[in-house]
């Protein structure tokens, strides 16, 4: 029996031998790259199948919802909940789950031979599977404007914030099938949408053109391009300028959606897995790569979704495939 049963005095063991420091795992089953809804639901499901996990979050943990405020079509929360606060709740939920995060920035990684070899700028870790959730970034107007009211009137997806702009008139920029899918889908909302493109036909397929000319809500802003974006506390007003003309308008607006296409954070991965024209990658089936043994989920490979709750579905599929893989490897 223990001395708190007998009433015995236990004295404490000093241990004066030297401190050996602990050596840092860098060997784990499965590694995961990027710490967005995808990355943390793949770590949730792998650690829950009992696989030594890691993710390597990259800087700044979160992906995209980091710079967003309130979201409203996570399901769960019946209030919505700010983008960031959702992110630490999914790192919370993750390390709970006994998944090792580390906050670093993977610099290459080798995957010829398994176990795959996944460098950051000061560590070598090895993972028997490998899933990539590195995302994918909205491309910028790179306009001071934008950076200042991101999150405050400009944003990056009409299907995240569209009815938060009830009863306004919105501009959107670009001329692709997202460009156009967007000014269709914000006329719900939307007082008035001007679509904002830099030359005089769109790049949208024509179906989508069509519906999007019939739609008389949606104003088409030939040969133009934004500015400036102004305002106080959030957005006010967008300055767009004639490329053709320099003619420059104001128009005062609730909100301005940049749809102007997504950049893939793939440019490690280049010559090691198969990625298309744009730099997304090419799953074989469901959600594996061309290399077995390396997944991928999330935005990385996904541009037609696109939302917080496809990219965690995802992240559950790519961490049952890995569940698999590692089993029949086993
Ligand atoms: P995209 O097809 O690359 O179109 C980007 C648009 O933004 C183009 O019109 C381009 O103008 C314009 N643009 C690019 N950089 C710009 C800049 N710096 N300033 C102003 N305008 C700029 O991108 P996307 O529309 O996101 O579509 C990406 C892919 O997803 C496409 O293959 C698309 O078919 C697909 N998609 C499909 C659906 C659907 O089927 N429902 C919906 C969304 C997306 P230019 O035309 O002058 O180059």
């Amino acid at each position: 029996m223990m001395a708190a049963d007998s009433g015995a005095t236990v004295l404490e063991k000093k241990d004066n031998s030297p401190k050996i420091p602990e050596k840092k795992k860098t060997k784990f089953d499965v590694v995961i790259i990027g710490a967005g809804p995808s990355g943390y639901t793949a770590g949730i499901y792998c650690s829950r199948a009992g696989y030594d996990t890691l993710i390597l979050s990259g800087i700044l943990p979160g992906g995209q919802l980091v710079n967003t405020t309130e979201v409203e079509n996570y399901p769960g929360f019946e209030k919505g909940i700010m983008g960031p606060d959702l992110m630490i709740e999914m790192r919370k939920q993750t390390q709970r789950m006994g998944t090792t995060i580390i906050d670093d920035e993977v610099v290459n990684v080798d995957f010829r031979n398994s176990p795959f070899k996944i460098l950051t700028g000061s560590e070598e870790y090895e993972g028997k599977a490998v899933i990539i959730a590195t995302g994918a970034n909205p491309r910028k107007l790179g306009l001071e404007g934008e950076t200042t009211f991101a999150g405050k009137g400009v944003s990056y997806c009409a299907t995240c914030d569209g009815p938060f702009f009830r009863n306004q008139e919105l501009i959107v920029v670009g001329g692709g099938d997202s460009a156009v899918e967007e000014a269709t889908f914000l006329t719900k909302f939307a007082t008035k949408v001007h679509l904002v493109h830099r030359r005089n036909e769109l790049r949208a397929s024509k179906v989508m053109q069509e519906r999007a000319f019939n739609n008389e809500k949606i104003n088409f802003v030939w040969d133009s391009e934004i500015i400036d974006i102004l305002g106080d506390q959030k957005m006010q007003k967008a300055i767009i300028k004639n490329i053709k003309t320099n003619e420059q308008t104001e128009v005062r607006v609730g909100g301005l959606f940049v749809a102007i296409g997504h950049e893939p954070n793939t440019k490690l991965f280049k010559n090691q897995i198969d990625l298309d024209d744009d730099g997304y990658i090419i799953l074989k089936n469901k959600t594996d790569t061309n290399i077995e043994g390396v997944f991928a989920a999330g935005d990385v490979h996904d541009r037609t979704y696109r939302q917080a709750i496809t990219a965690a579905g995802y992240g559950c599929m790519a961490a049952i495939d890995v569940d698999k893989y590692l089993t029949e490897k086993s």
